[in-house]
């Protein structure tokens, strides 16, 4: 294999790279709702109102850092088309996109907060979350915009979103979810994958926030207050800053950095399906080395990462084989394969994905310890 191919590999791999316009690192803030648009309401708490107040809040305290540019969906109560929402974080080719919503369901009894990627899910209370926040497009007198897409059936909605940006994506995730838990002690329902149509048409790395259930009586009224609101603001701007901080070097460069590993505790936990009864697939591991990484790299692609300790055997994987586990963290990482070769690396996430890891992605260790791939490709 040639050194361009490697490169090539390198850059569809870790394809995500920030803005280089300006040098000004880009946040989309978008208040979910507005106008004829609600959102939830319950006890007289509503939810554009305060996924509003809350975005205003966050935004003037991220203008005070002046290597931030605030880009704002909507300042005010009007009626956004969906589709709008990413269009404008789209246009402004911004870094990240933050879209603050509020839950609630009939029964009144869930509270806490919790961050959604993209992603598909099997859960019937992550699909009921996106199924409300794309139900505004039934509000919308185009529909054509949406490629035919049923608001009603969320689960239809395939990722499109590339895993650089979803690695990004978790990151901020799990930085919020630190954020309202650890600091502000609301409950923590954590970071989950569903089909969010926004989230999917948006270019960047992006989040929805759910900041907490305004069907639950306290919870309603603490997210109704000025206090409630300015200490989720707070939170918010501080993950965010956080977030700038860790990947973007400013200045206009558009240096890539890959993410470091999530905090474990927030990361989502893949679904697999248990004993999985297809047939298992011919062993790809144990190929001739490629000679072009560095000496003693070792690839392998991290398919899940989960609180439950496994036994590594194909029926609890997929049927994948050479499975192995790190549980020196918080929770227990899985890996898929070992190979010296970036570009097997390469099938190995295929194969991966093709057995429906399609958030896997591919890591780097020397000697035990764990580097960027770019490191490992020697880029470093
Ligand atoms: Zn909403």
């Amino acid at each position: 294999m040639n050194l361009k191919l490697v490169f090539l590999l390198f850059i569809i791999s870790c394809g995500y790279t920030f803005a280089q316009d300006g040098g000004k690192f880009k946040v989309v803030l978008d208040a979910g709702h507005g106008g004829k648009d609600f959102g939830a309401l319950y006890h007289g708490y509503v939810e554009k109102n305060i996924a509003l107040n809350v975005a205003l809040k966050v935004g003037k305290l991220l203008e005070q850092d002046n290597g931030i540019q605030v880009i704002y969906t909507r300042k005010t109560d009007v009626f956004i088309e969906l589709s709008e929402r990413p269009d404008i974080a789209n246009r402004a080719n911004a870094d990240l996109f933050i879209s603050i919503h509020c839950n609630g369901e009939p029964k009144k009894a869930a509270f806490g907060t919790e961050t959604f990627i993209m992603g598909s899910t099997k859960n019937a209370s992550n699909l009921e979350v996106a199924k409300k926040e794309n139900s505004v497009i039934k509000l919308e007198k185009e529909k054509t915009k949406y490629d035919g897409f049923d608001p009603n059936k969320p689960e239809s909605l395939v990722s499109t979103v590339p895993d650089a940006i979803l690695n990004n994506s978790i990151d901020i995730a799990s930085k919020l979810q630190d954020g309202f838990t650890s600091t502000l002690k609301r409950k923590n329902r954590g970071v989950k994958y569903a089909p969010f149509w926004i989230l999917n048409k948006a270019t960047m790395p992006g989040v929805v926030i759910e900041l907490g259930f305004v069907s639950y009586e306290q919870e309603g009224a603490f997210l109704n207050s000025e206090d409630g609101q300015d200490d989720m603001a707070k939170a918010i701007a501080k993950a965010i800053q956080s977030y700038k901080k860790e990947y973007f070097t400013g200045g206009g460069s558009g240096e890539y950095k890959e993410p470091v590993a999530a905090t474990a505790a927030t990361r989502p936990v893949a679904e697999t399906k248990p004993a999985d009864k297809e047939k298992i697939v011919a062993k790809p591991d144990n190929r001739p080395v490629a000679a072009e990484t560095a000496k003693g790299v070792v690839f392998k692609v991290q398919i899940s990462a989960s609180g439950k300790s496994l036994e590594t055997v194909p029926e609890n994987f997929k049927g994948l084989t050479n499975i192995s586990k790190d549980a020196s963290g918080a929770v227990i990482k899985y890996y898929y394969g070992s190979t010296g070769s970036y570009d097997e690396a390469k099938q190995l996430l295929v194969t991966a994905k093709e057995k429906g890891y399609t958030s896997a992605f591919v890591v780097a260790f020397k000697e035990g310890k764990k580097i960027t791939v770019q490191e490992a490709l020697g880029k470093k």
